[in-house]
């Protein structure tokens, strides 16, 4: 079920395959996905790997800003992130977004949408700026105001360097996560920072949910990251780590919840997207399931990575 020329994103080794048959449980995208594991660094990733292209065409149908705009949905979400309800939220859920990081300074949020964070980071007293490659998404946040570029930070050539770069549930969307690495390492000033974010490939939700886990979002996620894996990486392209943290948020369990219970091969969760059910499912799962939540985090098995690391330089 691997394809021949199966090699390791990262390292370049021999992957084995892990899991086998995976679909798209968000779009109902028609085909079949496989995970691999490396049999050297350890590092899992989706396999077909998408090409560049294909990627780009899926991206522009089905993410984000191509696929929806001014829905209910969406406008409660800009309504809630704006509230300070979303403040008290995060103290009690986990930041996974860096939300509320206060501090200063250049910081640079790569992919950053329509720029919903950049306002927030600014709110918070960076100087904040954004790539993204989306350019209905880069219009829109150009028109609120903000500064953003439709580059990938692979040719991005700032004229100032950044003390801070973000990528929040963005490096495991890459064809080249070292390479990407490295282009942040090159874009920040000496001593600089990096905030990740991403899915913990050693999440017990992994276990419970199997093919039905929310974050292995294929063929969007390319690589599955342990906390190992990235640590290892991030040390390759110049980092030394400072901190991994594990959180679970309640709306990727909700979302695992609606993923298992309703997705189909080749059709649309269309309950994914429900406000009600995924808002009472969040607070059934923050307030009574918070032991098991706590407990996966603290023995180093929680659903999401949070990473903040500093340039060697
Ligand atoms: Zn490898």
């Amino acid at each position: 079920m691997l394809g021949k020329n199966s090699k390791c994103l990262v390292c370049g080794s021999k992957v084995t395959a892990e899991i086998q048959g995976l679909f798209d449980t968000r779009f109902g995208i028609k085909n079949v996905w496989n995970i691999g594991r490396c049999i050297d660094c350890g590092l899992e990733q989706t396999i077909p790997t998408p090409s560049s292209e294909e990627l780009k065409k899926l991206y522009e149908t089905f993410y984000n800003f191509g696929g929806e705009k001014g829905t209910f949905y969406t406008r409660l979400r800009a309504r809630f992130l704006s509230s300070v309800f979303y403040r008290v939220w995060l103290a009690i859920d986990g930041d996974v977004s860096f939300h509320s990081v206060k501090g200063s300074g250049r910081l640079l949020d790569i992919g950053c949408n329509e720029g919903r964070g950049l306002q927030i980071h600014r709110a918070n007293g960076f100087e904040a700026e954004g790539l993204e490659l989306n350019e209905v998404a880069v219009e829109e946040a150009r028109a609120k105001g903000l500064t953003v570029y439709a580059e990938a930070v692979e040719d991005f050539q700032p004229e100032q360097p950044y003390a801070v770069v973000v990528l929040s549930n963005v490096l495991e969307h890459s064809l080249d996560p070292r390479n990407m690495l490295y282009h942040v390492q090159r874009i920040l000033k000496p001593g600089g920072k990096v905030w990740i974010s991403c899915p913990n490939s050693r999440s017990w939700l992994r276990y419970v949910f199997g093919r039905y886990w929310i974050n292995w979002h294929v063929p969007f996620h390319i690589v599955h990251f342990s906390p190992e894996a990235l640590k290892r990486l991030l040390q390759d392209a110049g980092f030394s780590v400072d901190h991994i943290a594990h959180k679970t948020p309640a709306l990727w369990v909700a979302h695992s919840i609606i993923s298992f219970l309703f997705s189909k091969p080749g059709h649309m969760n269309r309950y994914l997207r429900s406000p009600f059910l995924v808002a009472s499912l969040m607070l059934v799962i923050r307030f009574v399931l918070f032991p098991l939540l706590w407990l996966g985090n603290l023995s180093g098995h929680g659903d999401c990575l949070v990473v903040r690391a500093k340039t060697q330089r």
